[in-house]
């Protein structure tokens, strides 16, 4: 019989001769516009820093105040002693941006959809869940003890069926990302909530690619709808483009306290670190201030996508700045970061199980502060690597 390590090599193997390995790339710099890793200085395309401000010194500056004035950790969880004035600060600043009458902080992203999703849907309610959501929601999906429905992407025909078929629920819960992570697109939500209100489902969304990039000062794809007081649990992260760590829900005063409560992602964690939580908070003031970031932001992508759809490359249909760079097989897709790294472009290649097979892929995310010429450079690198590779030929 296999030893333990001889198992895990198995494993191992396995994962390799898939060319699915996956493995860590320990940066040398902070976050910007390019980073160093293994002595070279590289463009960065593929991070989540959308406006540029995980580096950006009013963030850090609010960060460095914040560890002076509050300390490092919240040295408690929150319903114990780690619920600082700071952390409820920032909830009645999130609960303004997305037009609600309360907000919570959670530790992450990933501990909020484990947290919620269970929290609001037990074994009497069915789960009505996009295909193509974000892995934190299929957690959470998973951890609740409801029945999950899965939809086609963005299908509404289909989201109908499942509801006409689900009549008998005590409750249901339609859980979708306002932006697809890997794809770019965004979830139909106008007609999705239609959907809801005809059918009495609740309705959550994933804001976390959204929020700072869609609506009016980075409120999310529902405030660019107009569709945010009709949606039941608005949940996002500060960890993407606002720059920090972190996550929070948004919702009624009724739905907080509900999860203050039940959410155990939220109970059982220490509370968020104020440094995390002051940063997040100068990243919403920062976007007040300067909101051509954002726009600045869709430009460089706008720009970046047709020097890609030049040189050859298959941009697939995208509604944010996010431009999936579709390959097929994950071994053309590791070949193509390999040389793009060669070139000074740092992309990381996209493979299954995170996207389905055969559609491997390279997730392009050029950020505000990319200048022209940082872009024109990285395109230059992509028509040349697409050259060397014989990929592409027209
Ligand atoms: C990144 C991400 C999360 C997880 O957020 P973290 O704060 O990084 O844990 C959740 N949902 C979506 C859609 C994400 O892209």
């Amino acid at each position: 019989m296999a030893s333990f390590e001889q198992q895990l090599e198995l494993e191992l193997e396995d994962l390799r001769t898939a060319a699915l390995l996956r493995r860590l790339r320990p940066l040398a710099s902070e976050h910007g516009p390019w980073v160093d890793y293994q002595d070279r200085r590289l463009i960065m395309l593929s991070s989540n820093n959308y406006l540029g401000l995980a580096a950006e010194p009013a963030l850090k500056r609010a960060a460095t105040r914040a560890i002076e004035r509050w300390g490092v950790g919240a040295a408690a969880s929150r319903l114990v002693a780690g619920s600082l004035e700071l952390c409820r600060e920032l909830e009645q600043r999130l609960a303004r941006l997305k037009g609600t009458q309360a907000a919570l902080v959670f530790g992450s992203g990933y501990l909020a959809n484990i947290g919620v999703i269970p929290a609001l849907a037990g074994s009497a309610d069915v789960i009505l869940s996009d295909e193509y959501n974000h892995a934190s929601l299929i957690d959470g999906c998973r951890l609740a003890r409801a029945t999950v429905r899965v939809y086609r992407h963005r299908d509404l025909d289909h989201l109908k069926v499942l509801l006409q078929d689900s009549q008998n629920a005590r409750r249901r819960l339609i859980i979708t990302d306002s932006v697809f992570s890997m794809d770019g697109d965004v979830a139909p939500l106008a007609e999705i909530v239609e959907l809801a209100q005809r059918f009495y489902a609740a309705t959550m969304i994933d804001e976390a690619h959204a929020v700072g990039v869609l609506g009016q000062g980075g409120a999310g794809l529902a405030a660019a709808l107009g569709v945010q007081d009709q949606i039941d649990v608005q949940m996002g992260t500060l960890s993407k483009a606002l720059g920090s760590y972190g996550a929070y829900v948004a919702g009624s005063a009724r739905l907080i306290e509900l999860l203050i409560n039940r959410a155990r992602g939220f109970i059982y964690t220490t509370g968020l670190a104020p440094a995390m939580a002051a940063a997040a908070a100068a990243a919403l003031d920062l976007i007040e201030r300067q909101p051509e970031r954002i726009r600045q932001l869709w430009d460089n992508a706008a720009f970046l996508k047709e020097r890609l759809n030049d040189a050859g490359f298959t941009v697939m249909r995208t509604d944010t700045p996010i431009l999936p760079v579709l390959i097929g097989s994950a071994q053309a897709a590791l070949d193509l970061e390999q040389a793009l790294l060669a070139h000074g472009v740092f992309v990381i290649a996209i493979r299954p199980p995170t996207v389905p097979p055969g559609t491997a892929r390279l997730r392009v995310t050029p950020i505000a502060t990319h200048s022209r010429e940082d872009l024109e450079q990285a395109a230059a690198a992509f028509a040349q690597c697409a050259r060397e590779l014989g990929l592409n030929r027209r």
